[in-house]
């Protein structure tokens, strides 16, 4: 968090969610922030030179709001999944818990996204039937050259490349796979005995239908972490860093298990119990009644969490400057940016 060290001891580690948590309040705690939890709020309005705030019990008149309800805690299903039959339940990566609370059968994981890999990965290793649609996703290796990408990828200002460069090569893709402790690649899932299907093209009278694109995905997961890592050597080499040369990582060189032949349709009342959607996230903004502030999709129009109109604040979007936004590596910059300002909204009476 903004201003603390790791005291881990484990900084290439993987914080679980309830140390997570803990980190939060203890940080809330001893900087006196006045947190309110379970504070619902159910619309914001422009009023007079502020806002309007009706939160569940009480409505709050202010000059200015920042805006941190969550960019990505809402899931997202493509339309198809409403033909999904009714015998087949259904989960999204919001609302999937563990491998036994789900109904017998064969699970299909839809999205091979970071949360895709890592449910799909769950699930195979309690045991479970487990199909994973894929698309072109990138990967990250896990740890390379003696620590964990991430630091590298902060360290070699890949994590700063600004929006505007990032869509000059095209939309933004989807970040890349990785694990939580470790490395997750597609034929990683594969040799786990995941059966790996293309992209999901069509739901109807209870099939499935994917395309036949598994072997290329696989290949732009290969290519997509080969680049990262020439980036990192690049970057070493440049600065004259001596690090500890790469290793082998067992997750990147096993041969993919390619269904043969290809799986191009899954009749889902015979083969599967359950589908789990993990297929994006948005933020929900349906409370915030500010004219010019949401685009015609509901998603915020801001830039580094400052939008257009003064004294309201969007935090947390992803890829609002760079790859860094959306992730609690942009959390001090942002929070700097938006509180500079709010100081100005305020002074400037
Ligand atoms: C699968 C996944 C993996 C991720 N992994 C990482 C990672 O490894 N490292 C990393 O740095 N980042 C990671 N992120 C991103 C990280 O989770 C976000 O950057 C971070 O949670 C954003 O914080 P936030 O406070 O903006 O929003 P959130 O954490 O979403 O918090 C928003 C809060 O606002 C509340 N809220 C919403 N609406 C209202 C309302 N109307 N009234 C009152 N309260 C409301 C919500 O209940 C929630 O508590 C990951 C995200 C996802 C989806």
């Amino acid at each position: 968090m903004p201003g603390e060290r790791d005291t881990s001891g484990d900084p290439d580690g993987a914080m679980p969610v309830a140390e997570f948590i803990a980190l939060m309040q203890d940080y809330a705690g001893r900087r006196g922030l006045p947190v309110e939890c379970g504070r619902e709020v159910r619309r914001i309005e422009p009023h007079g030179r502020g806002y309007r705030i009706e939160l569940d019990r009480e409505t709050v008149l202010s000059r200015c709001v920042v805006v941190a309800s969550g960019d990505q805690n809402v899931a997202v299903r493509p339309a198809l999944a409403a033909n999904v039959p009714d015998a087949v339940a259904q989960y999204d990566a919001t609302s999937y818990r563990n491998p036994t609370s789900m109904p017998e059968g064969a699970v299909l994981v839809v999205g091979s996204g970071q949360s895709g890999g890592q449910i799909a990965e769950d699930l195979i290793r309690a045991g479970r039937e487990v199909y994973l649609s894929t698309s072109r996703v990138a990967r990250q290796t896990h740890s390379y050259r003696g620590r964990h990408s991430m630091a590298w990828m902060v360290d070699t200002g890949i994590m700063d490349i600004p929006k505007a460069n990032l869509l000059a090569a095209g939309p933004i893709p989807t970040r890349a796979l990785v694990g939580a402790d470790h490395t997750i690649s597609l034929q990683s899932l594969s040799a786990q005995g995941v059966q790996l299907l293309g992209r999901l093209t069509a739901i109807d009278a209870g099939r499935a239908h994917f395309d036949s694109d598994v072997s290329v995905n696989v290949a732009f997961g290969d290519t997509t972490a080969a680049e990262t890592k020439a980036r990192i050597d690049a970057w070493l080499t440049a600065n004259g860093i001596m690090a500890p040369a790469a290793r082998t990582d067992p997750a990147e060189t096993v041969v993919p298990t390619l269904p043969d032949p290809a799986i191009l349709e899954l009749d889902l009342t015979q083969s599967v119990g359950s589908v789990v959607w993990c297929t994006g996230v948005r933020g929900d903004y349906t409370f915030l009644r500010v004219p010019a502030v949401l685009d015609n999709r509901g998603a915020p129009i801001e830039s580094g969490g400052l939008t257009r109109v003064a004294g309201l604040c969007i935090a947390g979007v992803p890829y609002s400057v760079s790859r860094r936004s959306g992730t609690i590596l942009a959390a001090a910059p942002d929070a700097e940016r938006m509180v500079n300002h709010v100081e100005m909204v305020l002074r400037s009476n």
